[in-house]
């Protein structure tokens, strides 16, 4: 409705302004750590943009480098540029029950009779940063962020000083390589006496718990990240070489049990269900205990749990099609943007 009747220049001038818009806060969100909108602000833009490319599909405006088609990161060049194993991706949204319901439908039916075993592993969104752990023989070798999925920034004299990260695994079953990677984020607990202390000494606060994940891991100097009480919570596996002998989990599930195994920290509020009601009951559930997580959240992520089911439904260029984020309405991070502005 807001942009219909849109003849091809004047479509092609929305679209423009709207890429541009969301481009600038990209770069206040992943490259200065201070953004400028809401997430839920943010989010308005992009669907927005989306609608436009598909009532204008006649015109072409859904290029490949469009922001709805990418991954959203940008890699600063503070950092040295790292290559990802395996391409870090970013996450399709549901807004409401209506659009994960389409979700589970699609893939029932993208997976055409094979998903007769399908479950569903239901997880925390944690709204922090990403991060991709590569360990060699064992060994913590290298840190680095998304970016834009293809090219992140070298933090691993930053990771190494995350408490819970560790710098060796343990077990007579550990890969020759495997890429781990997670969420980096900041303890809502600490949150509010970090934003006290940089007041104090003169410096902006961050906008949100997420903001100062990344602000703080972020640094030039590991000796500040090192300061700040940062986790980390694994979500998947990338590059994965194996020794020899060992064989490769079936399920999402079993791979956290393993990941855990070697010392790496895993989430213990997983869940994993047999279908939608399952699902409804975890985002209900968080819904109402949101606050009582020792990190924020957006969201539940919902992903198919077989391993080769998620193979079968592969990804788009920007995300896989097994796995979706639903997010709840915003609440705080509004009244959070807008109090600290005051506070300033
Ligand atoms: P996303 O953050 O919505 O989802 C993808 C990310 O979720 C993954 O990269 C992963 O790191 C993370 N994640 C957290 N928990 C996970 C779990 N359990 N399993 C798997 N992944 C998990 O998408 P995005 O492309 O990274 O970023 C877009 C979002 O970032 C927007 O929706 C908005 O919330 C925010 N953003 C805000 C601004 C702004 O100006 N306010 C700008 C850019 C982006």
């Amino acid at each position: 409705p807001e942009d219909s009747g849109l003849d091809e220049a004047a479509a092609r001038h929305r679209w423009t302004e709207l890429a541009e818009e969301i481009r600038e806060h990209q770069h206040a969100y992943y490259v200065r750590d201070a953004p400028t909108v809401s997430d839920a602000e943010y989010d308005a833009l992009m669907r927005r943009l989306e609608a436009l490319e598909s009532a204008y599909e006649s015109y072409g405006l859904r290029t490949p480098d469009s922001p709805t088609q990418v991954v959203g990161g940008v890699a600063s060049t503070d950092f040295a540029a790292v290559e990802h194993v395996e391409r870090l991706m970013s996450l399709d949204n549901a807004f409401s029950l209506e659009e994960l319901a389409a979700w589970s439908q699609r893939v029932r039916r993208d997976l055409d009779g094979a998903g007769a075993e399908l479950h569903f592993l239901c997880e925390l969104k944690i709204d922090g940063l990403a991060i991709a752990l590569l360990y060699e023989q064992g060994r913590l070798v290298r840190a680095a962020t998304r970016g834009d999925g293809r090219t992140g920034e070298d933090v691993t004299p930053n990771v190494r000083t995350i408490a819970g990260i560790p710098h060796r695994l343990v077990g007579d079953d550990v890969p020759e390589r495997i890429e781990v990677r997670g969420e980096v984020y900041f303890p809502v607990a600490d949150f509010e006496a970090l934003n006290a202390a940089r007041v104090a000494a003169g410096e902006a606060p961050f906008a949100n718990p997420r903001n100062s994940a990344a602000g703080s891991l972020r640094q030039k100097d590991p000796r500040v990240t090192a300061s700040r009480p940062l986790r980390m919570i694994c979500h998947g596996i990338g590059g994965l070489v194996w020794t020899g002998h060992e064989t490769a989990t079936a399920r999402q599930s079993e791979t956290y049990r393993l990941l855990a195994s070697w010392g790496l920290p895993v989430s213990d509020r997983v869940r994993v269900v047999d279908d939608l009601d399952g699902i409804r009951a975890m985002i209900d559930f968080y819904g109402e205990h949101r606050h009582d997580v020792e990190h924020e959240i957006d969201g539940v992520v919902i992903k198919v749990d077989e391993v080769a089911l998620q193979r079968r439904l592969g990804a788009t260029s920007r995300a896989p099609r097994w796995a979706i984020a639903f997010k709840y309405p915003p609440e705080e991070v509004n009244t959070r943007l807008v109090d600290i502005k005051v506070g300033i």
